[in-house]
């Protein structure tokens, strides 16, 4: 039985830090479905033309691409024992799928930890935040600033600002978070999965309260 574990929680809550630290100490691949299409998106695949629009808006890339692509990573051999999902599923159906999916190939989701900070903490995070090029790893000019400004402390890329994290794509991303996200924190609950942790909390204690749910 592989298991599965789905970090829920808004758009810069930390959940590709969290991901980042957590996939390190307990040898359990990174899946983030954001970077998979910010990667397509540098290499001007056909899914990077398609999902562009909508990352640029702020908008979420409709599901049937979204589950296909997920699906297509989680069938890679390093998945074959699990993986922690980073910001997917995002929608019900997308939910749904996984579920189908998991259940055919005999893996379970074991929890569903949810990162929760609030609206002010958000904006202020991502319009501070400064991404790399080559692997989407992450900073932040004030609470996680790189040793080297510009350079990534991990791969020596360049590190850029995302488009979308600008306040008003980053307000509507808040926006679409609250209408077609949210609703799978009752979701997760009623299925007796989720466990909520204090997002706004520093870095390393955001990972302790994740470490003692995941328990690797
Ligand atoms: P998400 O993947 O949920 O969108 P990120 O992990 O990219 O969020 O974090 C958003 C920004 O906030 C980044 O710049 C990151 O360095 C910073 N950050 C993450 N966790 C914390 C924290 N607990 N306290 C302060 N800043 C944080
Ligand atoms: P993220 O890196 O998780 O902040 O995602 C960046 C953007 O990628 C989102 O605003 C969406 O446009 C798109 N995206 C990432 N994951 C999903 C998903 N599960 N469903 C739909 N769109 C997604």
């Amino acid at each position: 039985m592989s298991d599965f574990y789905v970090l829920l929680g808004p758009p810069g809550a930390g959940k590709g830090t969290q991901a980042e630290i957590v996939s390190g100490r307990c040898g359990i691949p990174h899946v983030s479905s954001g970077n998979i299409f910010r990667e397509n998106l540098q290499n001007d695949t056909p899914l990077g033309q398609k999902a562009r629009d909508y990352m640029e808006k702020g908008e979420l890339v409709p599901d049937d691409i979204t589950i296909g692509m997920v699906q297509d990573r989680l069938q890679q051999a390093d998945c074959k024992n699990g993986a922690l999902l980073d910001g997917f599923p995002r929608t019900p159906d997308q939910a749904e799928a996984l579920e189908q999916f998991l259940l055919s190939i005999d893996a379970r989701i074991v929890c569903v930890p949810f990162i929760d900070v609030d609206d002010q903490e958000l904006i202020e995070r991502l319009s501070g935040r400064w991404t790399c090029k080559q692997e989407g790893h992450v900073f932040h000019m004030k609470y996680k600033p790189p040793k080297e400004p510009g350079i990534c402390d991990i791969d020596g890329s360049e590190l850029y600002q995302r488009k979308d994290d600008k306040k008003e794509t980053v307000e509507q991303r808040i926006r679409v978070y609250t209408k077609q996200t949210a609703p799978l924190i009752k979701f997760y609950d009623r299925k007796g999965l989720l466990k909520r942790i204090n997002g706004s909390l520093p870095i390393e204690k955001v990972t302790q309260e994740l470490m003692n749910v995941i328990n690797c």
